[in-house]
């Protein structure tokens, strides 16, 4: 998933002919006051943190100010927040408009029904959870023939307008949909979209790349995602590593079974914190460089359940051992190892050989992570099991 922040989100809708208003992103206070003291961004403006989490203007992280120094103090304190987890890096200076009213606008993939569909509200500019579900259009678009001129109509009878503002909403749709079809979109929020004069305006911009299409946009692939920096460096190694928020790591080899281990482990009073799928892979150095990263992570315990299938148990094994020498000291944690199939044994011996005990029961090795991970930090962790 690609969350394009606000500001590149607009850049995308002034490329396809959506009003938004005049604005700059700036990092710094002294650039903020700069450009509303030259008229970059004439004021009164609006400052707003450009994080990707929503509620920004409940919380403090969307402020106005009527002059440059407004606009620096502004931009000092938003810089200074971290908004629902997310340092804020960048600020959006844009002009303030006048707004007479507020409308909520989507498109979107309905994964359910397997087509996009339009969501439309007159009560934008609160979060669209908030907002009673009958008082929410729901068009589902076919993506063949498009958004069509009745579709586009019903979402003009239900904000109300006529005349210019009408024509100016039916063009924006438009211009909204191909937004969503050419940039390979599974979102394109807006909301508030206002109504200002007798137009409409994007005045918040919410764009969620596929990730499937991502290779068809290289221009999005510097945007910051929500991967960790762990993460960042499994998927620049070509590993599947994901992190959680419990603290044991799991590696399990394939998307079944690593799942399975997960709910194995949750079953048991287990509470997963990062896990990684060496999918097929028996190659020892992958197998010592995705525990490495195993490692980063500071697991309290760790399960390692890999069947061997085309997989072999001692290659896996061997990679294993080489890994354990490398990890540092105090990066070591203790390791429940379950090895099944295709050379098992050989496996095992090694495993053994290195100190490592491995079980062969399900349960039993999972009990034994879960009381493994359960042992204080403070107490000696060796590798166990
Ligand atoms: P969000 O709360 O994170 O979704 O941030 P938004 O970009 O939607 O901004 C929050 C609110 O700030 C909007 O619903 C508007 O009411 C207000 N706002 C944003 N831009 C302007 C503007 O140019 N003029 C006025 N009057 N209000 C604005
Ligand atoms: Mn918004």
């Amino acid at each position: 998933m690609v969350k394009l922040a606000e500001w590149m989100g607009k850049g995308i809708f002034r490329k396809h002919g959506i009003p938004t208003p005049v604005g700059v992103v700036v990092r710094s206070a002294e650039e903020a006051e700069a450009a509303t003291r030259t008229g970059r961004v004439p004021l009164p403006c609006v400052v707003k943190a450009q994080v990707l989490a929503g509620g920004r203007g409940k919380g403090g992280a969307v402020q106005f100010a009527n002059t440059p120094a407004e606009a620096a103090l502004a931009t000092r304190s938003i810089l200074a927040l971290e908004f629902k987890g997310e340092k804020v890096r960048e600020v959006l200076l844009e002009q303030k408009v006048s707004i007479l009213r507020e409308f909520y606008l989507s498109f979107a993939l309905d994964r359910s029904l397997r087509m996009p569909i339009l969501m439309a509200s007159a009560q934008g500019g609160v979060e669209v959870e908030s907002v009673p579900e009958e008082a929410i259009l729901r068009i589902p678009i076919h993506p063949f023939v498009g958004l069509a001129g009745y579709e586009r109509r019903q979402v003009i009878r239900l904000f109300g307008l006529s005349g210019p503002a009408a024509k100016s909403l039916d063009d924006l749709l438009d211009r909204a949909w191909g937004v969503f079809q050419s940039e390979d979109a599974e979102l394109v929020e807006i909301n508030p979209l206002g109504l200002v004069g007798s137009g409409v305006i994007a005045l918040d911009a919410k764009v969620v790349i596929e990730d499937d299409a991502a290779f068809r946009h290289p221009e999005y692939s510097e945007v910051r995602d929500d991967r960790t920096p762990l993460e960042e460096i499994a998927r620049e190694k070509g590993i599947a590593f994901v992190q959680l928020d419990g603290n044991i790591g799991v590696i399990a080899n394939g998307a079944g079974l690593t799942m399975a281990t997960l709910d194995v482990l949750a079953e048991f009073g287990g509470r997963p914190g990062v896990f990684l799928d060496l999918g097929g892979t028996d190659d020892p150095g992958k197998v010592t460089e995705a525990f490495l990263l195993m490692a980063k992570a500071m697991p309290r315990a760790v399960f390692l359940n890999i069947f061997g299938g085309v997989t072999r148990c001692d290659t896996v094994a061997t990679g294993l051992v080489e890994a354990m020498k490398q990890v540092p000291a105090s990066e070591r944690f203790p390791l429940v190892a379950r090895i099944r199939g295709n050379n098992e044994a050989e496996g095992v011996a090694i495993l053994k050989s290195a100190g490592v005990t491995s079980l062969s029961d399900l349960k039993e090795s999972v009990q034994a992570t879960v009381r493994a991970a359960e042992v204080p930090v403070e107490a000696p962790r060796g590798t166990v099991a």
